[in-house]
């Protein structure tokens, strides 16, 4: 398996290689991702025309191709320059007009003698209440029109490339498509009657009615879940390969885990139990521990990693929590410190500001075993931190790093347990797509107590009615939060906006009331805002979006957020979940700008009718599309070409459930089944997976 099977690499070879596919055509088809054969065969038709004969332009609904024999009876030149020339043609029972704003007279007439046949091919209008086709598609003989394919795919498209030039480079991809055994369950198969993976290519690329475009279309579903079954026995394998290695076993008495829990002032939720029982299984198996915490702004997820962490101390080790802000990580140790030491554990923080003497004298601690739980940034997996007996890595707000990143920090620690938490609730098939490698958790219920966030649209005319509004609010003793929006990804500008709104906010409700927080600041200043807001020193903090991730203020109950139509549903849900966290009534403002589209008014109204963060995600996969739901280039979620994951999300569970019973059933891929599913494994250019098992 250590080497490409031969008959693959026509498939992987260069561009080129194909027909029609010179190097000027091969780096154009870069702009649309397409580098090898293998990508065209995945690249389908978004549509196809219908390009069967007609006996009469009548016959065609105005606006949609026509493809008519007709006899040519008359050639107008135009009587003055900027008009068109016409050629006027008879069908089968009307005479109707080919329309021509560029071309020489002698092309005309040689493609279009008087008194000829011809089929001509193009798009149907009426001008002046009579029927013409302007620059037709087609203009053949009757026997070139035998040629004429009734239908014809319409591929997506970038510049320098044209329909012909894809139809023939798929065609050349096509007849090197070697013979392929059946990889998928027999089973699965015949319950969808999907067709082979080649008949299914074949289909794919010469769709024969709009159905078959659709992603319903069994052609379409084959390919889809080849695309999605490939991916997931690459997590599958991952997963496989991470629990052969020998995990530690951390049980704990409980001890620790009871004298914090009767410190609390409430009690936690049946999730927030069911979750901490989970992990506390995995950890005391000898499993290695990849677990996901999935629940939404406030579900209260760092009681479960308290807890989890408690459960490596309580087994004689210790554990790490990494925060992707220094401000989270400040903020953990504020919260839990406590905590940890009503039970006399020690914890610590560690960030990229920990320097010197100070910072050596930590390490040394950590070394010793001295202290027992340390948070922090990612400065707390630097080369030189080495633990006594590190038994637990806990990632926070694991959205804000890519897949690759946590595979990584998994492979650090020796056999260490690791529970990554996120709080972006995603739609299954996505959270499938993203951690399909891994065991879930959910926290589905909200600690009690929380009233509901009111939220209203407001437009951006009417910002001075909402700062008067923060003047009594501010009055009432009440805190509030100002979101500027991202501007184009570029920090500076953020801070330009920032700034500017502090100054303005600064006149208006008076020095010292309000603060700013941005991602430019130095750290030391950040956390002096952030720290001078948690005291209620100021009342109102202007800020980027470096408050989105988990910053927990329980006075604050006002958000306002500035052009909220430029942000993603999931990070405004992110950004309201600051709010409503105390007994107070709460309120979120989207001020959005005047040019705002109907399209982007419905998003905004979806956060006014729910707080329900799957459902958001659910509207936000729907309106936007997978990439932009959670950002495809630092999600490490595939480009699927053919797979749509809006649309085909029932695929994705089979497709893992299968994919986990293969391994099962046949760990090294050494079945029929399992050296078919190789072959899938090639044509998907599954590198990983084609690692692992080579490894193993
Ligand atoms: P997130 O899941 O967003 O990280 P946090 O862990 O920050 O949420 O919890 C949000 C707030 O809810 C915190 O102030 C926390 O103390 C509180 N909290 C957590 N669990 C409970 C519970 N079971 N009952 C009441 N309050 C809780
Ligand atoms: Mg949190």
């Amino acid at each position: 398996m250590s080497q490409r099977p031969t008959q693959r690499f026509p498939l992987l070879a260069g561009l080129e290689t194909l027909p029609g596919v010179g190097p000027k055509t091969a780096k154009n088809f870069t702009q649309m991702a397409v580098e090898k054969p293998r990508d065209l065969l995945f690249t389908l038709p978004h549509s196809v025309v219908d390009r069967r004969q007609k006996t009469s332009v009548l016959e065609v609904v105005p606006g949609d191709i026509g493809t008519i024999a007709v006899t040519v009876a008359r050639h107008q030149r135009p009587s003055r320059r900027g008009l068109p020339y016409r050629v006027y043609v008879e069908d089968a029972q009307t005479t109707f007009q080919l329309v021509f704003f560029r071309g020489s007279d002698e092309w005309y007439e040689k493609q279009l003698p008087l008194g000829a046949q011809r089929v001509v091919s193009g798009k149907v209008e009426i001008f002046d209440g009579v029927a013409q086709i302007a620059h037709p598609d087609h203009i053949l003989t009757p026997e070139e029109a035998g040629d004429l394919e009734g239908f014809e795919p319409v591929y997506p498209l970038t510049s320098g490339i044209t329909q012909k030039v894809v139809a023939k480079a798929v065609q050349g991809a096509m007849s090197r498509l070697p013979d392929l055994e059946e990889w998928i369950d027999p089973g699965q198969r015949a319950k969808e009657s999907w067709p082979t993976m080649a008949e299914a290519l074949k289909a794919a690329h010469a769709p024969v009615s709009a159905g078959e475009i659709a992603p319903e279309a069994p052609a379409r579903q084959r390919l889809a879940y080849d695309e999605l079954f490939s991916h997931q026995i690459t997590l599958a394998l991952a997963r496989a390969a991470q629990r052969k290695s020998k995990g530690i076993i951390s049980g704990g008495d409980g001890a620790l885990r009871s004298k914090v829990l009767s410190e609390l002032s409430f009690r936690p939720t049946g999730a927030q139990m069911r979750s901490i029982d989970e992990i506390a299984a995995d950890m005391g198996n000898p499993v290695r521990m990849n677990r996901l915490l999935q629940g939404d702004v406030g579900s209260g997820k760092t009681l479960v990693a308290l807890m989890a962490l408690l459960v490596a101390v309580e087994a004689g080790g210790q554990g790490v929590m990494m925060a992707p802000t220094g401000i989270l990580a400040q903020q953990h140790l504020a919260g839990l410190r406590p905590l940890a030491e009503s039970a006399g554990v020690v914890l610590e923080i560690l960030t990229g500001r920990d320097k010197g003497r100070e910072r050596a004298a930590k390490l040394e601690a950590l070394k010793r075993g001295d202290i027992q739980i340390l948070v922090g940034t990612h400065a707390v997996f630097q080369k030189d931190v080495e633990f006594h007996n590190l038994r637990l890595s806990v990632i926070d707000e694991q959205h804000r790093f890519g897949v690759a990143q946590r595979m990584e920090l998994g492979a650090k620690g020796v056999a260490v347990d690791v529970l990554v938490m996120t709080a972006t609730p995603i739609p299954r098939s996505l959270s499938l797509a993203q951690y399909g490698d891994m065991d879930i958790s959910v926290l589905d219920e909200k600690p009690p107590g929380r009233t509901p966030v009111k939220t209203a649209l407001v437009s951006a005319g009417r910002m001075e009615e909402v700062v008067a509004h923060l003047r009594t609010a501010v009055a009432e003793g009440r805190q509030a939060y100002w979101v500027c929006p991202l501007v184009e990804e570029s920090e500076t500008v953020d801070m330009t906006a920032a700034s500017e709104r502090f100054k303005h906010l600064r006149a208006a409700l008076g020095e010292g009331v309000v603060g700013l927080v941005h991602g430019q600041m130095p750290p030391k200043d950040k956390d002096a805002a952030m720290a001078r807001f948690v005291a209620g020193e100021t009342s109102v903090l202007v800020a980027t979006t470096v408050i989105e991730v988990g910053v927990d203020v329980a006075n604050a109950s006002i958000m306002v957020i500035e052009q909220a139509e430029k942000f993603g549903l999931a990070q405004l849900h992110q950004l309201r979940g600051r709010v409503g966290r105390g007994a107070a009534a709460s309120t979120c403002l989207l001020m959005f700008s005047p040019d705002l589209t109907e399209n982007g008014r419905r998003r905004l109204e979806i956060l006014r009718e729910t707080e329900d963060g799957f459902r958001i995600s659910e509207e936000d996969l729907r309106m936007r599309g997978a990439g932009d739901v959670i950002g495809t280039a630092q999600s490490g979620l595939p480009r699927f070409r053919v797979a749509d994951l809006e649309r085909q999300t029932a695929l994705m569970a089979v497709a893992q459930s299968d994919a986990r019973k293969l391994l099962h059933d046949d760990p090294a891929l050494t079945s029929a089944r399992g050296k078919a599913a190789r072959q899938l494994l090639w044509l998907m250019e599954q590198d990983k997976a084609i690692r692992l098992i080579s490894v193993g």
